[in-house]
């Protein structure tokens, strides 16, 4: 977190955001009136307006929230998963984080529901009280998902009601620019995913085309906030020369790249998938070991990291 402009980028990340946003989008996700807490869930996941007292607020809906990691971001962190992702990765090991509404997961230890509602205010207090933790530890909060863009409303409300602290966004870039360019104007670094720079493969593969990432890529990339390029290596797919040569020369010499990460595919990735009602044909040997040959980035000049 050395790029990090000590007090100056917190009390950028913590003022107070603008009016006017629009309200909720749908995404499993209302935006409420009533007081700053969620008096009835099952309202939330609805649909419905609910009248009380208090003002406007934009209610989220997470799926996990991990504390104490060490692989999500610098130093000690807490993760924020939010549920809703636009690709559908034949790969993901998040899959409950893919649909935007609560789903049952089962498990031999029974039945339970993913993806909780939460106000920005409830968010934010576990958030703050946690804060105690990260600051002496370099750490902070990361939002991931699923794809926090298709939450950005509700997680600029969270924000804005944080303490100063480490704010990292990890992002597929697969959401709209406006909402890109408002939590960049609030984040301190990036975790940003590039997969495939074969617009027919990604296709393939995601069931997006990648336009839209490596346009808001440029958007990151201008916006000021350093950025981490994830590359995650799935056997056959996306960790081949030609893939790694098109990403290296993609990334090369952009402003505030810090470096790039090759993520090892997870081979625990199908597990979720039966738990959550979901199928998992992955289409590509997940037996065979993954090309880590990191030299095509280093030559481009690039600092690289298996993480
Ligand atoms: S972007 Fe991430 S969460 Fe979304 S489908 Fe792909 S792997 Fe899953």
């Amino acid at each position: 977190m050395a790029q990090l402009n000590g007090l100056a980028a917190f009390a950028a990340a913590t003022r107070p955001r603008t009016e006017g946003d629009p309200l909720a989008r749908g995404m499993g996700y209302k935006r409420l009136r009533g007081p700053d807490r969620l008096s009835r869930w099952p309202a939330v996941f609805g649909g419905r307006l609910r009248e009380a007292r208090g003002g406007l607020m934009t209610m989220g809906c997470v799926f996990d929230i991990r504390e104490f990691t060490v692989h999500d971001g610098p130093g000690i962190r807490t993760t924020v998963f939010l549920k809703g992702c636009p690709l559908r990765c034949n790969w993901c090991h998040n899959p409950e984080g893919q649909s935007s509404q609560p789903q049952q997961m089962s498990s031999p230890a029974g039945t339970r529901l993913v993806g909780a509602a939460y106000s920005p205010q409830q968010l934010a207090g576990l958030l703050n009280r946690q804060s105690v933790i990260f600051l002496p530890n370099e750490g902070g909060v990361t939002f991931s998902g699923g794809e926090p863009l298709m939450q950005a409303d509700f997680v600029l409300e969270v924000i804005a009601r944080l303490k100063p602290m480490p704010i990292l966004l990890d992002t597929s870039g697969c959401g709209d620019e406006r909402d890109l360019r408002r939590l960049l104007d609030r984040v301190h670094l990036v975790y940003y995913d590039l997969k495939l720079m074969d617009e027919a493969s990604h296709l393939h593969y995601t069931g997006r085309s990648n336009r839209l990432i490596l346009s808001n890529l440029k958007i990151v990339s201008g916006s000021g906030v350093p950025f981490v390029i994830r590359v995650p290596l799935v056997p056959g797919v996306t960790d081949t020369e030609a893939n790694f040569a098109a990403i290296a020369q993609a990334v090369q010499g952009l402003p505030g790249l810090v470096r790039v990460d090759l993520l090892p595919y997870n081979r625990a990735a199908g597990a979720k998938y039966h738990a959550a009602g979901m199928e998992f044909h992955p289409e590509y040997d997940e037996t065979r070991p993954v090309n880590v040959n990191t030299g095509v980035f280093r030559e481009s000049g690039e600092e690289v990291r298996l993480a």
